[in-house]
């Protein structure tokens, strides 16, 4: 039975709570109650719920029973700290602080040192034995409150400061003396006045109050919003509120304030790192107000503190058995703990820690594979931007956007797709510039070596369709003014007046990682990680700190446990060495479709104009010991591992001449009364085979089954090429797959001959080949009636990129571009279903489909061939509906094997 409304506890004290309750407590109370718990010194306070703010939400008030809850807390605060919220001769002070499970951008920022009033600042002066400190406290409480909770803009006080700073000659802030901040807080009262309609609120209880109902009305701020529909997080989590007693860094030279991390985020190593700022409070260190000193000085500054802040750091580190950043405070050489959670870190730095913490006896491989991901892996596999380079003088940093789709990309800026298009056929490398794209520029992206624009978020138009095709994007760098018309694009001064100007032709770099943009070439260094796979650097197991020696260990803990296997989709023999020196188990997809182009094009126009038995023979036998010999190479690049044959599936349309070129050709010819007889009967095949739709037209196991001889071709090459292989002592084991099936009798015919066929090939040559033959599931048809299917298939391998086509009804080619952007706005999908498996529809085809099979084949091989073999998210899927391997590009390989030891590392 849900809780009403009021038996639910809306308030819970530090004490209360610990770190597995961020749903309820929010990260950041979460993390403080957990600190309060280890015994660890955290300034006494409680966290109100994302339940009190949810009922906020959804109500428009605060849950009925919040503030007599609040009430009591706030009483049992001022107990233990032995005085009351703004009480006027020595003043209890908190702060409030939002905290929501994931910590958001665009949500309320703290407001400190609330509960000063006109009355309670002299008690506070009068408690610390300091005028100043009280007078800076309180005008940072009225900027800080006006700002955040009153809706003031923040530049009227900073002018007031500056304006004060100016008056008296001095640069900083420390210089201005009791009475100057004294009379800055007269002035800041008088901007919020002026700018409210009302005076800055006195009563210290009201302050907290406003304080609180603030935060929660922030969660849903423009800027939250658009993050949180951005970063795929829920709208309804809501926001927790943390009210946090005071302590004071800004009491003279003995106090400070600093942030920390357990060890560097950016290498992992372990060492002091962080920042710290003497006499200080807050933001302060972040705000580059003044110049910070490094974490390490604070051992000449205060050892005692310093020492004590190391010991805690470790207790941390060895308590959340992982990297952690912190926030403190130090008031007269008292230190206290304000925050802590597990830390971001980079890609590199996530495996090394993982290796690291394996050292250190403090997590298991199963562990360590949680804490690494294989966007991580596949982002430390793209080439990177030459760090010293870009950080020089030579090129220069212009601007910074969100990393849409990862890479490193340099060209000529053009501006619109035409000139893209253009300039790239003539060789040139160019960046694609537009304020946003369109479908209409979707030839100009492909063109394009990247795509940067200056509007719109991770799932606007350019980043979607560049995310698909793989390219690097930058989108929504907003300083950038691009102008399409006049071909340029301008970086505004800090001022705001023109600035720099970049024209159509400048080299410009962009960086899809970072999100940066740079103007100039930036040099493109190999990734590390990807020559170690090639097999062109080594690893030891014991260099844990150098990142390809942990990327080494990872992936070995991650072959050790997976259940998956994973094989690579490559047509030909350069591809296949490469997937298996990147660890593929052999191919799950060989498209023989490419054998059939280039000067072979020719030879299958033969085929499909041939009139007589004869000259069909001729056309089929110049082809098959071409691609006999394709597979024989193949099948020596993958030697002892399973390589699986698609026979030939696309439309016949793409091996024949565009309808109109042709058409053009053939009037031009006639009106010159030059009859060219091949190019007539080309154009009427032309016309007998176009399709309206070609995709879901004469193709796959249909071709097969109307072409006389062209499965029968290719089931003979595949049949004589392993039998070289076996003659010459070698170990071929072919897999011929039929696609495009959706019934079993379809496959029972198909099958029928090419049985014919290897039986003969087998007599002819004195071999037994051992050749399998299965079939695609990759019509909905064929996943309903698996079962059947599964009869005449010794392996299914699931299409899914066909399937997601034919379960939604809709063409990739045709939708991607146009309304797939307004989709994921509109939140219908999270990511596009091309992406990353639909679950709950094609998955669950698939898994069906699956069971079906192995119910009537118990020994069915399973696999799985469309581009979410390689996909994260997909990978687990297909563990859990029990596959057998997946497949993907051969780039991808190194991804899929570390998400399927991570499926299996979570199952166990
Ligand atoms: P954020 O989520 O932006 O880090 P915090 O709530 O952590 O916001 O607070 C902002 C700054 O104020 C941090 O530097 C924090 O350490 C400091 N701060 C917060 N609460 C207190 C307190 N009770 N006493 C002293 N400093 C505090
Ligand atoms: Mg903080
Ligand atoms: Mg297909």
């Amino acid at each position: 039975m849900p809780e009403t409304q009021d038996q639910q506890k809306f308030v819970y004290d530090f004490t209360e709570g610990n770190k597995d309750l961020k749903d309820l407590l929010g990260g950041k109370g979460a993390n403080l109650a957990e600190m309060t718990n280890l015994g660890l010194p955290v300034p006494p306070g409680f966290t109100i719920t994302t339940e009190a703010c949810k009922v906020y939400l959804d109500s428009g008030e605060e849950p009925s029973a919040l503030r007599d809850e609040v009430s009591a807390h706030l009483e049992a605060l001022e107990e233990k700290m032995g005085k009351k919220l703004g009480q006027a001769d020595d003043p209890l002070l908190v702060s409030v602080r939002s905290g929501a499970k994931f910590s958001m951008p665009g949500m309320m920022d703290t407001v400190l040192n609330i509960g000063l009033s006109d009355q309670s600042v002299a008690g506070l002066a009068a408690q610390a034995g300091d005028d100043r400190f009280a007078w800076d406290s309180y005008r940072r409480l009225i900027q800080m409150f006006g700002k955040t909770v009153l809706g003031v803009d923040g530049d009227h006080f900073e002018e007031a400061i500056e304006d004060a700073k100016r008056a008296k000659g001095v640069t900083v802030d420390v210089d201005l003396d009791a009475a100057d901040l004294k009379k800055l807080v007269g002035e800041f009262k008088n901007i919020v006045a002026k700018e409210t309609g009302r005076g800055f609120p006195q009563e210290p209880r009201e302050q907290m109050d406003l304080a609180v109902r603030a935060v929660f009305d922030s969660w849903n701020g423009d800027r939250a919003k658009l993050y949180r529909r951005q970063e795929r997080i829920p709208h309804d989590l809501g926001t927790a509120v943390n009210i946090c007693s005071m302590v004071f860094g800004n009491l003279g030279p003995d106090s400070g304030t600093g942030v920390a991390f357990t060890r560097d985020p950016a290498s992992g190593h372990q060492g002091v790192y962080g920042d710290y700022l003497q006499n200080a409070q807050g933001e302060d260190v972040v705000a580059g107000i003044r110049n910070t000193v490094p974490l390490a000085d604070l051992e000449r500054i205060d050892q005692r503190s310093y020492e004590q802040l190391m010991q805690i750091m470790e207790t941390l580190e060895t308590h959340y058995k992982d990297l952690c950043d912190i926030e403190f405070t130090i008031e007269r050489g008292k230190l206290w703990m304000l925050q802590t959670r597990v830390g971001k870190r980079t890609a590199g730095a996530a495996f090394r820690i993982a290796t690291q913490l394996v050292d250190q006896g403090l997590i298991d491989e199963a562990e360590a594979l949680r804490r690494v991901n294989g966007a991580q892996l596949a982002q430390l596999m793209f080439p990177r931007f030459d760090h010293e380079v870009a950080s020089g003088d030579t090129v220069r940093k212009i601007g910074r956007g969100i990393a849409a789709s990862p890479g490193a990309a340099v060209g000529k800026a053009v501006f619109d797709s035409y000139t893209a298009v253009k300039w790239s056929r003539s060789g040139e490398k160019v960046i694609l510039i537009r304020r946003e794209t369109n479908p209409d520029d979707l030839d100009g992206m492909i063109a394009a070596e990247g795509i940067l624009t200056s509007r719109g978020g991770k799932t606007s138009h350019a980043a979607v369709v560049a995310r698909g095709m793989g390219k690097t994007c930058v989108c929504g760098a907003e300083e950038l003014e691009v102008d399409t018309k006049r071909r340029r694009m301008t970086v505004p001064d800090r001022d705001g007046k023109d600035g720099l100007v970049i024209e159509e032709g400048d080299v410009v770099s962009i960086d899809g990682s970072s999100g940066k943009v740079y103007l100039g070439e930036v040099p493109v260094v190999p990734s590390p990680v990807v020559e170690y796979f090639e097999g062109r650097m080594h690893a030891g197991a014991d260099d844990a700190d150098e990142l390809v020696g942990a990327v080494h260990r990872i992936m070995a803990y991650a072959d050790r446990v997976r259940r998956l296997r994973v094989r690579a989709n490559a047509d030909n023999a350069e591809d296949a060495a490469r997937a298996r020196r990147f660890g593929a188990q052999g191919i799950g997809l060989c498209r023989t479709e490419h054998m059939f182009l280039g000067e072979r094009r020719e030879k299958v126009e033969r085929l499909i104009l041939a009139h007589t038995e004869e000259e069909r023979d001729t056309a089929l036998g110049e082809l098959l010991p071409l691609q006999k010999d394709d597979f024989v190479e193949l099948f020596e690049a993958m030697d002892g591992l399973p390589v699986t044959v698609r026979l030939l599936d696309p439309p016949l349309h793409e091996f024949l001449p565009d309808i109109t070129e042709l058409s053009v050709r053939v009037a031009l010819a006639e009106s010159r009364k030059d009859h060219n007889e091949n190019d007539l009967r080309l154009l009427q095949a032309v016309h007998r085979l176009h399709e309206q739709n070609p995709m879901l037209g004469l193709r796959g196991v249909r071709l097969g089954l109307v072409i006389p001889g062209l499965f029968a071709m290719q089931v003979r090459a595949i049949a004589e090429a392993a039998a070289d292989r076996r003659n010459a002592k070698a170990d071929p084991r072919a897999e011929i797959m039929i696609p495009l099936v959706g019934t079993v009798q379809e496959l029972e015919i198909v099958r029928e001959e090419a049985e014919r066929v290897i039986a003969e090939v087998e007599r002819a040559r004195g071999v037994d080949l051992k050749l399998t033959l299965g079939t695609m599931i990759e019509l909905p048809r064929a996943a309903l009636t698996a079962a059947q299917i599964a009869e005449s298939a010794d392996f299914f391998s699931f299409g899914t990129n066909d399937l997601t086509q034919t379960v939604w009804g809709f063409s990739r080619d045709d939708v991607e571009a146009s309304f797939f952007t307004a989709y994921l706005e509109k939140g219908i999908f999270g990511v596009s279903p091309f992406e990353t498996i639909d679950k709950d529809g094609v998955g669950a085809l698939v898994r069906d489909a699956a069971h079906a099979g192995r119910a009537t084949r118990p020994d069915l091989k399973l696999g799985i061939c469309g581009e979410h073999g390689g996909d994260p998210e997909s990978v687990h899927f297909f563990h859990e509906v029990g596959l057998d391997y997946v497949s993907c590009s051969p780039f991808r390989i190194p991804v899929a094997r570390l998400e399927a030891g991570r499926a299996a590392a979570n199952s166990r």
